[in-house]
């Protein structure tokens, strides 16, 4: 049976700390999925569906890897890809605290789910979405923290 993990994650920008995740996990799963999870009633900053292409576009030489979108319960989606696993990356005790519960809450969902934790590679341990998107708002270069332009 194939081991699958879904890499969940509002991806708004998709940086190079979770390309390194991704990368990281196609050593520990026969398939990833990166599953873009988008909330139709809120406003991103960056388009979902360029998102999902420009991800798409990276990794087309890959077949261990898809992309989707999704607007219900991770828990869910894991369950109807057949995912056991999820991936998440810990940055620093922020994440841990949140991730904690995260994890609690989608193994009281779903309790064949396991989370795993990546440690972010110290590199990339200061890349985060929120402050590119300010960062890109107010016309600052943040090429260097993307794998490709979204
Ligand atoms: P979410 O809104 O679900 O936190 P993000 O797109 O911000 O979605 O992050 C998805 C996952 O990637 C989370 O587990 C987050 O901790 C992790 N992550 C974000 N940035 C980095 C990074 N620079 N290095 C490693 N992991 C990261």
């Amino acid at each position: 049976m194939e081991n699958i993990g879904l890499f969940p994650g509002s991806f708004d920008p998709f940086t190079k700390g979770h390309l390194d995740i991704v990368e990281r996990s196609l050593g520990l799963f026969d398939k990833v999925i990166i599953a873009i999870g988008h909330n139709s009633k809120k406003v991103r900053y960056f388009d979902v569906d360029k998102m999902k292409s420009a991800i798409e576009r990276h990794f087309e030489a890959n077949d261990k890897i898809s992309v989707i979108i999704y607007d219900e319960l991770t828990a869910n989606v894991a369950e109807k890809h057949n995912a056991k696993f999820l991936i998440r990356g810990l940055r620093n005790t922020t994440d841990f605290e949140y991730e904690n519960s995260i994890s609690q809450i989608n193994r009281h969902l779903n309790d064949h789910l396991e989370t795993i934790f990546l440690i972010t590679s110290p590199q990339y341990a200061h890349i985060n979405s929120s402050i590119i998107r300010e960062v890109h708002r107010y016309g600052g270069d943040v090429m260097r923290f993307l794998p490709f332009i979204p």
